[in-house]
């Protein structure tokens, strides 16, 4: 079921992982980002947009993680967008000749036999510096930043003053931190790009989780920075999403514990003499 968060913008939401796929309305048809995840919902999707008579012009995909690359056949065969880093992850996947069996052992049993691989991460990257998607429809703002994982990017609708966060600013998970070197300060990067557009933004659509409206726009950005913060300082964290998950989501507070122990060992490995 399509949901208007905005003039000509659209979410449908996934069951499992409450991912948000977001429909943006166009002169020729749609633009779609994070299509979705299980053939059940995409075929759904597809169905609601062929109500509305509106084929899909344009896809765009936040990042490289699995569950923000699939695609459905119903839902045509326009081009599906990512940063040039986004595609390039996707093509290191593919260098692999059993990458199938490996993406599909890594997907969440509830949904895996639902899950379409055969349109799995097929994206065109954006030259590096692209700062707008290539399509006829609202201008769409690309936002790359090093956060949360390689090529990640938000995308900025600036006359709906819709902000796409992919995955940031969510009610449901806190920040996830990319294993790259400097995993805080790429994320303290991410959020500053995403709060120096803030004033821009009346409606904030999370890759996972509820939309955020007028000024629960900065508190989101300001409650994940002080996660982040809590995180790299090594302080006990207060963060409603750890310490108080929504019910159904205590299983996500292992995201945090996983990222207290990891960088608590990063941290000791720096202090040993060798
Ligand atoms: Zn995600």
């Amino acid at each position: 079921m399509l949901k208007q968060v905005a003039e000509g913008v659209l979410i449908h939401r996934s069951e499992l992982l409450e991912n948000n796929t977001v429909v943006v309305h166009g002169r020729d048809g749609v633009l779609l980002v994070d299509a979705g995840i299980t053939s059940a919902e995409m075929t759904c999707l597809a169905k609601d947009l062929r109500g509305l008579g509106r084929p899909v012009v344009a896809g765009f995909s936040t990042h490289p993680d699995w569950d923000h690359v699939l695609w459905h056949a119903e839902l045509g065969e326009a081009p599906r967008y990512g940063t040039a880093r986004c595609a390039a992850v996707m093509q290191d996947v593919f260098s692999n000749a059993d990458w199938k069996v490996g993406v599909a052992e890594g997907l969440p049993p509830e949904i895996a036999e639902d899950t379409p691989l055969d349109l799995y991460g097929l994206i065109t990257g954006l030259p590096a510096e692209t700062a707008q998607l290539p399509w006829h429809g609202p201008k769409v703002r690309i936002i790359e930043h090093p956060a949360h994982a390689p090529g990640h990017a938000a995308l900025l609708i600036e006359e709906r003053r819709v902000l796409i966060a992919g995955d940031m600013l969510s009610d449901v998970f806190v920040p996830m931190l990319d294993d790259s070197d400097n995993p805080i300060e790429d994320y303290l990067v991410g959020l500053g790009l995403l709060e120096g557009v803030a004033d821009d933004v009346d409606v904030l659509i999370p890759g996972h989780g509820s939309v955020a409206r007028n000024d629960e726009v900065r508190a989101r950005i300001k409650l994940d920075r002080a996660y982040v913060e809590d995180l790299r300082d090594a302080r006990v964290s207060s963060d409603p999403r750890v310490v108080s998950p929504k019910p159904g989501w205590e299983w996500a507070s292992g995201i945090h514990e996983a990222q207290a122990r990891n960088l608590a060992r990063g941290s000791e490995r720096e202090g040993t003499p060798d």
